[in-house]
């Protein structure tokens, strides 16, 4: 098989060793016979794998134990709609676009009420994230929301929002399990799966207990979090092959050492390239230096007219995914936790190639 590092923004690589697993239960999930594809969702053989994926998924991530963690579908995007639908009751909501994503939010959230912008660094192109001390929060609204990594953009929090007045709502799509995280700071996380999470199809939700119950009447029963929160998230069939592969993903990460380890090794790999990047001027990352993100690294050509070569250059040598996002353009190298630093390596001397013949 050919050896490929894929630096898509999503779906995206998985670890090799999950995926060896994987196919070695595959078609006799230990001994039983049958692939866990094809077991009932509340057989005691799933129930036994969804019990185990719930609590490594707990320890693994830190999550107190007042909050209820959700596996849910219907990707991120469908929580821009669950969120207002289960947390507004009525009040406003203040949201910060900061990038592609929470922008989406915003205008998803639109029709469910008085939805107001905190901030927006939309007039900078999104190259710093808005200052959360700057942010303009009422303090009679429901929540606030924004969007700790923006996978497009390339812009990244690292600093926990010291909004102590309403719940902060995040989305941690594209940069959960990438760093321990203080979740008792937040109402609510979600994250769809496939960027650092498993295959797409899972989204999981972690929401605090007393965030609970003030859904519209309006809410259908399966997007509403108390309910699927009552039902182990199984008020339909859930997304069960998903839901097993973020558990053998877990299970990979706590063998590795934890989200301390890996934060180590995400820094390293993202310093190496923005290293690189920042040494020459013929490759460029204007993002202000305390918001640029670990798992996203966009950067331009200076000579706008060679991303095209540079990517068929790239993907000659098996590395994929590099082609920028249409709203940006250039290069866009997404570096999750399932991309080994030799990735990085491979890319950065592909780099330095690149611009000696050119
Ligand atoms: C990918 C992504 C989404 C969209 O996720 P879907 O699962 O396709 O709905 C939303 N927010 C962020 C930050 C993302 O990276």
């Amino acid at each position: 098989m050919r050896h490929i590092y894929n630096f898509s923004a999503g779906p995206a690589a998985l670890p090799k060793s999950v995926m060896l697993r994987a196919q070695a239960e595959m078609i006799d999930w230990h001994g039983t016979g049958i692939s866990v594809m094809e077991m009932s969702h509340r057989g005691k053989h799933y129930m036994s794998i969804f019990e185990k994926v719930e609590s490594d998924f707990r320890s693994l991530f830190n999550v107190p134990k007042n909050y209820k963690v959700l596996f849910l579908q219907g990707g991120a995007i469908a929580q821009n709609s669950m969120v207002p639908l289960n947390l507004l009751n009525g009040k406003q909501a203040n949201y910060v676009v900061s990038g592609y994503w929470s922008k989406r939010s915003y205008q998803d959230a639109l029709p469910f009420g008085n939805i107001n912008i905190a901030a927006s660094s939309e007039v900078i192109a999104f190259r710093k994230v808005p200052d959360p001390n700057e942010w303009k929060i009422d303090p009679s609204s429901s929540y606030v929301h924004f969007c700790s990594n923006e996978t497009i953009h390339g812009v990244e929090y690292f600093d926990i929002p010291p909004i102590k007045t309403i719940p902060m709502v995040v989305d941690m799509s594209s940069h959960i399990l990438s760093r321990p995280v203080d979740v008792s700071q937040f109402g609510v996380i979600y994250a769809g799966a496939q960027k650092n999470i498993g295959p797409a199809g899972l989204t999981i939700v972690i929401v605090r207990d007393d965030l609970l119950g003030v859904a519209s009447p309006l809410t259908p029963s399966i997007f509403n979090w108390k309910i699927q929160a009552e039902n182990q998230s199984m008020i339909n069939t859930p997304t069960t092959y998903s839901i097993y592969m973020a558990g053998l993903v877990f299970e990979w990460l706590i063998d590795s050492g934890g989200l301390k380890v890996i934060e180590n090794q995400n820094i390293k790999k993202a310093e190496l390239l923005y290293n690189y990047i920042d040494s020459t001027d013929f490759y460029s990352n204007t993002i202000d230096l305390h918001n640029r993100s670990r798992m996203n690294v966009p950067f331009h050509i200076q000579n706008e007219d060679l991303h095209a070569s540079f990517v068929t250059g790239t993907e000659n040598l098996g590395m994929i995914g590099l082609k920028g996002h249409r709203l940006v353009g250039g290069i866009r190298a997404s570096i999750y936790n399932a991309m080994p630093i030799e990735g990085i390596h491979a890319l950065v001397e592909y780099m330095k190639d690149f611009e000696k013949s050119h």
